[in-house]
């Protein structure tokens, strides 16, 4: 089959490689579509997370090709998207339900040593229906469900913040992961989301998308439009949104995020930043503000969905350009132009 290989920072080729084969425990996909994540990007550029060699592409659907002969309730031809983290199943984390902060598994992961779905055909080991094995409704496509994975790392961020029905919401950098903390905060049924990026065509999306109020952070002080909007925050300094989540992975943009949660209010870290980032800790403990980082997701792929079937959420607006596997490489340039890009999908 013809792959996407990973051969070093901003340079991936396309290989022959031998076709996956299904142990009695995995399924193989044949790849629809797979979209570039924000992590592949870092990847993609810095060599991060994966070594020289890696098939990258975690966010994907298909038809099951092959089905391992312990395989229960799976068919070939199921239309499927799967959970690409891997398990240990054994770690106090597995145990208690939060196998995306399993101590060992991840580092045997689908795209993150397997081979991942930037190919034909793609394996996936352990493979449990309604567990890391998702079947899809007949009324959502195969692009939409390769964008259940991003959509449930939004899901996972918006939940861990409970947002309220007087809630006002701030999602700082409207990138893939901003956009369904946007949607999905609305769909958790937050009062006001106020949307921030330098980019108009996202503005404008994130709008569509549900949010109510939109500040294009290159045009006015971001800080100082959502003070306006909220009022000012304790000791008269800052604002006083009820939930921040920030979702841009620019340092600077993290200590606006800090000083717009008010009192009492919850910040939400969702983007990953290049090295390390200082902030001001006096205003967290001052504020006595919650502050957590949300990572990938915990079971929330059937939820994403059913939202996606019965229409709460969506996703082909998110999709700006689908490339064929041959022009893998066009496709990582594409998706790093962020004025034009939201979503990039390879359909091999
Ligand atoms: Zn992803
Ligand atoms: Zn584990």
């Amino acid at each position: 089959m013809k792959a996407a290989v990973f051969e070093g920072p901003e340079k991936i080729t396309i290989h022959e490689l031998p076709d996956p084969v299904a142990g009695p425990n995995d399924i193989v996909v044949k790849v629809s579509e797979c979209g570039i994540c924000g992590s592949d990007l870092h990847s993609y550029l810095e060599g991060a997370f994966i070594s020289p060699g890696q098939v990258m592409g975690h966010e994907f659907s298909g038809p099951i090709t092959q089905v391992g002969s312990n395989v229960q309730g799976l068919k070939i031809g199921d239309r499927v998207t799967a959970v690409p983290l891997s398990t240990c199943g054994r770690c106090p984390r597995c145990l208690e339900g939060s196998g995306h902060l399993c101590e060992t598994g991840l580092a045997s992961s689908v795209a993150y040593g397997l081979p991942g779905a930037f190919a034909e055909y793609v394996r996936v080991p352990d493979a449990i229906v309604g567990g890391n094995i998702h079947l899809i409704p007949d009324n959502v496509s195969y692009a939409a469900a390769a964008l259940v994975e991003p959509l449930a790392v939004g899901l996972h961020a918006a939940k861990s913040a409970n947002p309220g029905p007087t809630d006002t919401c701030v999602v700082i950098g409207l990138g893939s992961i901003g956009l369904n903390c946007v949607q999905m905060l609305k769909a958790c049924g937050a009062g006001t989301v106020i949307g921030v990026d330098i980019s108009p065509a996202r503005l404008k999306l994130a709008l569509e998308l549900g949010a109510d109020i939109v500040i294009n952070g290159k045009e006015v002080d971001a800080l100082a439009t959502v003070q306006e909007i909220t009022g000012i925050g304790a000791y008269g300094v800052g604002a006083r949104a009820d939930i921040v989540i920030e979702a841009s992975g620019v340092p600077s943009l993290l200590a606006d995020a800090i000083s717009m949660t008010r009192a009492g209010g919850k910040l939400r870290i969702a983007a990953l930043y290049e090295g390390v980032v200082p902030i001001d800790a006096n205003q967290i403990v001052q504020k006595e503000m919650s502050v957590a980082g949300t990572f990938a997701y915990r079971g929330e792929f059937s939820q994403v969905l059913q939202m996606l079937s019965s229409g709460q959420v969506t996703a082909e607006p998110l999709i700006t350009h689908t490339f064929s596997l041959d022009q893998a490489a066009d496709a990582f340039l594409a998706q790093m132009s962020k004025d034009t890009s939201i979503k990039v999908q390879i359909a091999p």
